[in-house]
């Protein structure tokens, strides 16, 4: 069974230890260094809770300065640290499995600053994704990328891991909205990368950071770019006998010529998760699958395109399709989405999320699949998932108190990743490879190409300090 396990500075002895401490203090205050065990402990896990590992300290830095100044210091002592944001990782990626120091950037959290002309925003780290949105929404734009953790996940962590979300779809992920980084390396040198004029000279370093989870060093600020709220919204809640219909429409609606915003799907176990939440739509019991789909847009032409889909849907054998009829109705369904994962905890004790992707045509073939892993493991697997980008989570259920089950988890876990890697897909769509998925990058890449990958990461790491043991296989 994975354990957290007791942290240790790899190289520092006690008294080296101590005198660390000391000098952190020294520049971050005592309030800003954690060490005792019982609050520690609070940190042993992220969004992932089969992977766990404990630091021998937490450092809350308040500016980037003090961000600076521990970094070169734990590099002086060669001591690993990992950067974190609110921790709602699913990858184990904001874990210390090799012990050292959590450096917390919960407290770089400065005002958002909005550049209408932009449009862009310049946001500290430990900001979370539905803070920037709000501020971007009171001067009519909206930030794309939309996580359903967006009201606790932090820019650092979406800038770490490039996350996407619902909407992205359309608007794409992180690493297209992202103009220009404020760093601090591995080594502790402070760089600013891209920026906000268009097409700057030399090697997009901005783009090479974005999703590196970590491994290269810490995020201080990030330049965004905004979009302007659409003037309408239309959004269509279609449901059917089962995934290969709803499936079938996802085809359909991009073969016809559209580009929703966002197009998302849930099998049944994920409805009877939901419907026990505090967001309930009043599911039929006799829908197998449900579809939310949204367009976006100027007015002219929107009901037109709703119209368009609903016929699709019909065409495909809907049991029942609606087009929300006010914001209260467009909210209640996306709370119910966004909520699935949680929700989860009114089915069963534990569960274990998936993230692989797949061709879009292959999901009726694909979902098959991953039920006759279920019944191969005796574990149920609610899927939901952006249908629109053949972006899978399937949530294995399982009870810890059963032993066994977490070792069957992870390894019906691992059999749908290899289903999504023939599929010609890939082991991870937007939660990163952590820990968790480190062993699955052979998958993917030859042996020159993860060394190729590893001496990038030496450049800017070169002791190996940065959240060591964390995406490439070692
Ligand atoms: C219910 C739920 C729903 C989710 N839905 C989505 C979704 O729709 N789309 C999606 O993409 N993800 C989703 N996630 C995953 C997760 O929320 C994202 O990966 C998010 O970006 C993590 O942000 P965080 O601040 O919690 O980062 P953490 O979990 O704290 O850290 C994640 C990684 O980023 C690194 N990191 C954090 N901050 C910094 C920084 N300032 N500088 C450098 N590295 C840093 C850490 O070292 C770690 O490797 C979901 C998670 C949950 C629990």
């Amino acid at each position: 069974m994975a354990k957290a396990v007791e942290g240790r500075a790899v190289s520092a002895t006690q008294r080296e230890w101590a005198a660390v401490v000391q000098a952190i203090v020294a520049i971050v205050g005592s309030d800003a260094v954690v060490t005792a065990l019982t609050h520690r402990l609070v940190y042993q896990w992220d969004g992932n809770t089969v992977f766990g590992g404990l630091p021998q300290a937490v450092i809350l830095p308040r500016d980037v300065d003090q961000v600076e100044q521990v970094i070169r210091i734990l590099s002086d002592h060669r001591i690993p640290w990992l950067a974190r944001g609110s921790g709602t990782g699913l990858s184990g990626g904001a874990v210390a499995i090799q012990g050292g120091v959590i450096v917390d950037l919960a407290r770089l959290r400065g005002p958002v600053q909005i550049d209408a002309i932009g449009p862009l925003a310049r946001v500290a780290p430990g900001v979370t994704n539905l803070e920037l949105n709000r501020a971007a929404a009171a001067r009519g734009y909206f930030y794309a990328p939309d996580p359903s953790s967006q009201v606790a996940c932090t820019i650092g962590g979406n800038v770490a891991e490039n996350s996407g979300g619902s909407h992205c779809l359309k608007y794409g992920v992180t690493v297209n909205h992202l103009l220009g980084l404020e760093v601090v390396t591995a080594s502790g040198q402070r760089l600013s990368l891209g920026g906000a004029a268009p097409d700057l000279p030399g090697y997009d370093l901005t783009g090479f950071f974005v999703g590196s989870e970590g491994t290269l060093g810490v995020v201080t600020e990030a330049t965004v770019h905004l979009v302007k709220q659409p003037q309408a919204v239309r959004t269509v809640l279609a449901l059917f006998d089962g995934p290969e219909q709803a499936s079938q429409t996802v085809s359909d609606v991009i073969a016809a010529g559209m580009l929703p915003a966002a197009m998302e799907m849930m099998d049944r176990l994920a409805m009877d998760g939901v419907e026990l939440g505090p967001y309930r739509v009043g599911y039929p019991s006799q829908t197998g699958a449900v579809l939310l789909i949204e367009v976006d847009g100027i007015e002219a032409g929107l009901p037109e395109q709703a119209e368009h889909i609903v016929a699709i849907a019909q065409h495909n054998g809907v049991q029942e399709v609606r087009v929300a009829q006010d914001e209260r109705e467009r909210a209640l369904w996306w709370q119910n989405r966004k909520t699935a994962f949680g929700a989860m905890g009114n089915l069963s004790p534990n569960y274990y999320v998936q993230d692989g992707v797949i061709p879009r045509s292959r999901l009726p073939q694909v979902l098959q699949q991953i039920e006759s892993i279920s019944h191969e493991f005796g574990l149920r697997i609610a899927n939901v998932f952006h249908a629109g980008d053949g972006n899978l989570h399937p949530l294995i259920l399982f009870d810890d108190h059963q032993k066994g089950q977490r070792e069957k988890a992870i390894q019906a876990g691992s059999a749908i990743l290899h289903i999504c890697v023939e599929e010609g897909g890939s082991i991870t769509g937007e939660h990163g490879v952590g820990i968790e998925k480190r062993e699955e990058m052979r998958w993917m890449y030859s042996d020159e190409e993860l060394a190729f990958q590893g001496e990038l990461r030496r450049v800017w790491d070169p002791q190996g300090l940065a959240n060591p043991g964390k995406v490439l296989p070692t």
